[in-house]
């Protein structure tokens, strides 16, 4: 089975149901958080236009056809992902040359621009010409994870495809298919949807480090035990040097309160840290003082963001979570 069909079953069905009817929009814009599949939906849809052996409504992904399509040399199927942070008027030139070329009557065509949110106004402005006079059988997709920061004139001319993200539990099962650590990989799968983030989140060893002082702070604060004071400074701040990696460890702190609060009302939802020791004893903890304790660790990361130090922001939180 294909990778896009488990991770969007839904919209691998409705478009395999708007392509049989004939009924594929000249635009659209797939909107989602990195991940959830909106370039592998895209790739899934070209192939469905070209494959010369469709079965049950899915390319076969084997075909001729099919093969261009994966390996980027369908002559029909125009892709833009430069590695830029802004995709400028130049960029677009050669596939605005390609839009304008009137194919051959009832030629199928599919552009597709990856990360759209980086089109300079300009950029966007000379595309805007295609959506406002699309050519029969052309088709542009927009994959974005900002679509409001698109003009307006490009997202009204457009259908927009919201990408819902994977449940954690799919994340976690495909990352321990692919031999990851059981442990890391449902942690790394509630910090993030995107598979190939996770999966470089459980390589990264210090990722293992902050996961492991995370829990220790969460024992040492079960136990109401001053010295998690100490531990902000003495483990926790040298494993969150960057302001991704301290964002990650409060993010961390937060799972950790939301299994305890999970734990200690017996609501079925899925652990992120499983049965760990650290998280029993604070689920020992009464309700409001953990409900209150995750909306203090929820604070702290917004404090983080606005200029606060890593080091007073966690000192502050675990003075609170202390006191309870
Ligand atoms: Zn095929």
């Amino acid at each position: 089975m294909n990778t896009i069909e488990q991770l969007q079953p839904t919209l691998v069905r409705q478009f395999s149901q708007i392509v049989g009817a004939g009924n594929l929009s000249a635009a659209y814009i797939f909107a989602g958080a990195a991940g959830t599949g909106k370039a592998a939906l895209a790739q899934w849809l070209a192939m469905r236009l070209f494959c010369q052996n469709v079965q049950a409504g899915r390319p076969c992904g084997e075909c001729a056809e099919c093969q261009r399509v994966l390996s980027g040399n369908h002559p029909d199927v125009v892709w833009l992902n430069p590695e830029a942070k802004s995709i400028k008027v130049d960029d677009v030139r050669a596939m605005r040359q390609e839009m304008s070329k009137t194919g051959v009557e009832g030629n199928r065509r599919v552009f597709v621009i990856e990360g759209a949110e980086r089109l300079t106004a300009g950029a966007e402005n000379s595309l805007l010409k295609y959506y406002e006079e699309p050519v029969p059988g052309m088709t542009i997709i927009l994959t974005t994870t900002a679509k409001n920061q698109l003009l307006p004139t490009i997202r009204s001319r457009a259908q927009v495809i919201n990408f819902p993200k994977p449940p954690a539990a799919s994340v976690q099962e495909a990352l321990t298919a692919k031999g990851a650590d059981a442990r890391l990989a449902a942690v790394a799968s509630n910090l993030t949807a995107d598979i190939a983030a996770a999966s470089a989140l459980i390589e990264d060893e210090s990722f293992d480090k902050r996961v492991t002082a995370v829990l220790q702070l969460v024992s040492q604060l079960g136990k109401n035990d001053a010295t998690a004071f100490v531990a902000v400074q003495t483990t926790l701040v040298p494993l969150a040097k960057t302001l991704p990696e301290q964002t990650q460890t409060l993010a961390l702190l937060g799972l950790a309160y939301a299994d305890a609060l999970n734990q200690h009302y017996h609501v079925q939802a899925p652990r992120t840290y499983g049965n760990d020791l650290a998280i029993l004893a604070l689920a020992e903890q009464p309700g409001s003082r953990l409900s209150t304790g995750l909306a203090a660790v929820l604070t702290a990361e917004i404090r983080l963001g606005q200029n606060v130090s890593f080091q007073s922001a966690v000192e502050a939180l675990v003075l609170q979570l202390l006191e309870g």
